[in-house]
């Protein structure tokens, strides 16, 4: 399913097998969850996507073969996270820091991704997916989970975590948080009953509206939602020293604030990218719990109404499968 420029829905279109370079893998799709990213990308919200471009960077599948100087093998079970490939010589590369990467490439926007029945990837980029999860369990921990988790282990070791946004990625890191002893306040939608229910239901201490002044001070409080208008009001529930991540590519403009906000050695910050660490730890971390999702499926072919799902603001994961 390619997208052919911003704002069109995507094509279906048959093409060729890619083939796989030296060091790349072919995989066989089994499953793509799809990202709010996708749409970003697909409404030209992001600059400059490769086009046409196959969407989708949460690509679960099996290894169908492989170019040269590959240490994996035929019939692995692998993901394909957003990122993609580094130049591994820069100065964040050799720092631990390969997310930012002023050369990374990332899948389904700089390479083709997952919305296919086929893909290439290069296979130091691949995260292993542990036996404890088939292809519809896995998809959606390789990006809203990692980046969850990133987003967790950015914001520190305090107690009390506020989450404002409690969709996918969200519900991914209350089963982390929870199993790391922490307390998670959920903050969603003004009178979203519905949503907040569910944030008590897998063991939030609190939820309720964003509006609303958090109930204690939160050692740090993670944004998953793209409403820069969170953003002071995150900082006003957080203790001093505490830490507001926000976690979207993406976010409307962020309203001016009293610097006493962010006095008393506030921190905050946003989160870009993954590195594999966070996709190898979260993964492996998820299997032990196990976290557990909720996806929808949705063939391939109708992809095009999975991201209008995805749009709506679908409470479970929307994946595709061929
Ligand atoms: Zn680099
Ligand atoms: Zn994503």
């Amino acid at each position: 399913m390619v997208l052919d420029a911003a704002g069109r829905p995507l094509s279906d279109l048959e093409r060729p097998a890619p083939k796989p370079e030296r060091g790349q893998v072919l995989v066989e799709v089994e499953a793509c969850a799809i990202c709010r990213t996708d749409l970003h990308i697909a409404d030209g919200e992001l600059e400059r996507p490769a086009l046409p471009l196959v969407l989708g960077h949460q690509a679960v599948g099996t290894i169908l073969s492989m170019g040269k100087g590959v240490g994996r093998s035929v019939g692995e079970r692998v993901g394909v996270p957003w990122l993609g490939w580094t130049d591994g010589t820069c100065a964040y590369c050799t720092s631990g820091r390969e997310n930012l990467c002023p050369e990374a490439r990332f899948t389904g926007y700089d390479l083709d991704g997952g919305y296919a029945e086929r893909l290439v990837a290069d296979a130091r980029f691949c995260l292993s997916i542990p036996d404890a999860f088939g292809p519809l369990e896995a998809a959606p921990l390789l990006c809203a989970g990692a980046i969850g988790y990133r987003a967790l282990r950015l914001g520190g070791d305090g107690r009390r975590l506020g989450l404002y946004g409690f969709g996918n990625a969200a519900r991914i890191v209350t089963q982390v948080a929870l199993d790391q002893g922490r307390e998670v306040f959920a903050f969603t939608r003004p009178g979203d009953e519905q949503t907040q229910r569910v944030a008590l239901q897998l063991g939030c201490v609190w939820a309720g509206d964003s509006t609303e002044p958090s109930p204690e001070p939160l050692d740090a409080a993670i944004l998953f939602a793209a409403v820069g208008d969170l953003v002071p009001l995150a900082l006003a529930g957080v203790a001093p020293g505490g830490t507001v991540v926000c976690a979207e590519i993406h976010m409307s403009d962020i309203p001016s604030f009293p610097y006493g906000l962010l006095w008393r050695e506030r921190v905050l910050r946003s989160v870009a990218n993954l590195t594999r660490r966070d996709g190898e730890e979260l993964l492996t971390v998820a299997a032990r719990i196990p976290v557990r999702t909720q996806v929808r499926t949705f063939r391939l072919a109708r992809a095009n109404e999975a991201i209008e799902a995805t749009r709506r603001g679908s409470p479970e994961t929307v994946v595709l499968v061929p």
